[in-house]
């Protein structure tokens, strides 16, 4: 028998719909590409997102195509997110930090029928033009003041566009299977691949992100994704903004600790996501400084694995709650977040601060496994690790066009690529990539918790371990140290302070500094460069 319910499509476009209608007086506040502060309100988003829609089908825009974004968070990127899926066309934002040739793939693969760029950008795609032949039109982020000069044909200005318009537009009817995003992996291997994201499956997303247990946005917060629109939805996060109605602080082109700094104090942020590379740039700044964060009450953060000293800080000398929280582009991202329970949250600081190292418990509607390498289930102890997999309804079934092939096994599972431990109380640990850990004698040693515990020590700012031919054991640790300003390298010192916290084997067999570590577009460490770069390099002791 069915149930007698009304079955009403899971679209975004809903979600701005409620926000204008039951919060349209609650702002969102931009830091401008042009410079400068904009605001206005969730009202005025909704209507000019309309406007994006009818520009676009008066440019022949239509339902299934693909609508480029090379652009910051701003209200404009907001706006032109819901306009594109909201009329069924499909956002494929891109990641500008991407390599040149990453980012003709990404846009020949996808098809893009049309580029909408902030005016940063334009030197990019101008150097790249020539290699982009779907490209219809190019839409400069901007108004006619801040046009600039280009060689590029086919330019409009986007404030023309939607001026023209009246906003007089119904969203309409979709069915909630159709893609309403796109965006393509990191790809520290291979071509990037495009993950195509549905209105059902961000709606679902959204609903599951705002729990109290996950983001735990209200209408009462002023939510400040400092995480990219390009970056997996910046976490969801202007989705779930719209469905509590919550201000949303938008940071533009900025992600200094300075900016940051005053942005969040200014406009009283109380909630905020991004990875640790940006908080490791505030903290520094808060330290150096002295100063403050305002209202600030929760930090979401992920994308790499947040240092416990970093976490520390946040709690002790900021009073903000940190909320440690795994996914990645192909889980939408929201796959497991790390917040206390009944029981953890009775432990000791000490206790607790080892549990909020952990990337989480899944949220409802992921599940989750550890699998050895003949894809038996491996206990949740805390100890066995194995590779992750996941399943859910905002997890990926396919690539777009089918790239990587089949990538789902017999039993519905996506293999993440993650190596890593459950434990009895459903908290996940990431303990590596598959390919990143460090096979030492036929044992596992895991990169990251090594990375982890260096960047304890009061003299290291980023640390990176890679695995280095060794004749006897097969591979053993480096660890590749950028240091603090002023500080000078101590291997005695830092080797101690990594005795703290890893087994005495795991210890790195060599340390060596460096200026700078390479990094991924979305701000990991590249790994495989950094092998590269040391593929000749031998141990003293080997
Ligand atoms: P991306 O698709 O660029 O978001 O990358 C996803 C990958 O980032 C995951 O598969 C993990 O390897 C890594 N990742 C995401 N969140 C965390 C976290 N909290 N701790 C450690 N690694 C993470």
């Amino acid at each position: 028998m069915l149930g007698l319910m009304q079955n009403w499509p899971l679209l975004v476009s809903k979600l701005i719909e409620h926000a204008d209608k039951f919060h349209g007086k609650s702002e969102i506040v931009t830091l401008t590409v042009e410079g400068g502060t904009h605001r206005y309100t969730w009202s005025d988003c909704h209507v000019r997102s309309k406007k994006v829609a009818q520009a676009l089908h008066r440019m022949g825009v239509g339902e299934g195509d693909i609508i480029g974004t090379l652009a910051w968070n701003t209200y404009r990127h907001v706006e032109l997110w819901y306009g594109i899926s909201g009329m069924g066309a499909v956002a494929h934002t891109i990641n500008p930090r991407l390599f040149k040739d990453q980012l003709i793939y990404i846009a020949n693969h996808a098809e893009d029928k049309v580029l909408f760029l902030d005016t940063s950008f334009v030197p990019i795609i101008e150097a790249v033009a020539d290699e982009l032949p779907n490209i219809e039109a190019y839409i400069f982020m901007t108004d006619e003041e801040h046009m600039p000069e280009t060689t590029l044909k086919n330019v409009y200005c986007y404030e023309t566009l939607v001026e023209a318009e009246d906003g007089n537009y119904s969203w309409p009817e979709l069915d909630e299977n159709l893609a309403s995003g796109l965006c393509y992996t990191s790809g520290t291997t291979g071509n990037p691949k495009g993950v195509l994201y549905s209105h059902r499956s961000n709606f679902l997303h959204t609903l599951v992100s705002l729990g109290a247990d996950a983001l735990g946005a209200t209408a009462k917060d002023v939510f400040f994704p400092v995480v990219p629109m390009f970056h997996a939805n910046a976490w969801g996060v202007p989705y779930c903004a719209a469905a509590v109605g919550c201000k949303l602080a938008l940071a533009g082109p900025h992600f200094d600790g300075e900016t940051l700094q005053k942005f969040i104090e200014d406009e009283g942020v109380s909630l905020t996501a991004a990875v640790p590379t940006v908080w490791l740039a505030l903290l520094a700044y808060l330290q150096s400084t002295g100063k403050g964060v305002g209202d600030l009450k929760r930090v979401v953060i992920g994308g790499s694995a947040a240092p416990r000293s970093m976490i520390q800080s946040f709690e002790d000398d900021y009073g903000v709650e940190v909320c440690h929280a795994w996914g990645m582009t192909e889980t939408s991202p929201l796959g497991s977040v790390g917040v206390m329970t009944r029981e953890t949250a009775t432990w000791p600081k000490e206790k607790q601060l080892d549990i909020k190292c952990k990337q989480g418990r899944p949220v409802l509607g992921v599940e989750m496994e550890i699998l050895d390498d003949d894809g038996n289930a491996l206990p949740h102890d805390g100890k066995a690790f194995g590779h992750l997999v996941v399943r859910g309804p905002w997890v990926v079934k396919e690539y777009m066009k089918a790239e990587g092939g089949d990538i789902i096994d017999e039993n519905g599972w996506f293999d993440t690529g993650d190596v890593s431990t459950l434990d009895e109380l459903g908290f996940m640990q990431i303990t590596d990539r598959s390919k990143d850990v460090i096979k030492s004698g036929g044992e596992w040693i895991s990169s990251i918790e090594l990375e982890n515990a260096a960047v304890g020590h009061p003299d290291v700012a980023e640390a990176g371990v890679i695995g280095i031919f060794h004749p006897k054991w097969n591979e053993r640790p480096l660890l590749i140290l950028v240091l603090n300003e002023g500080a000078t390298l101590d291997k005695d010192s830092i080797i101690k302070c990594l005795e703290k916290s890893v087994a005495k084997w795991w210890l790195p067999d060599d340390i060596i500094t460096v200026d700078e570590l390479p990094h991924t577009a979305t701000g990991k460490i590249l790994k495989m460069e950094l092998r590269e770069m040391y593929k000749d390099y031998k141990f003293p002791n080997a």
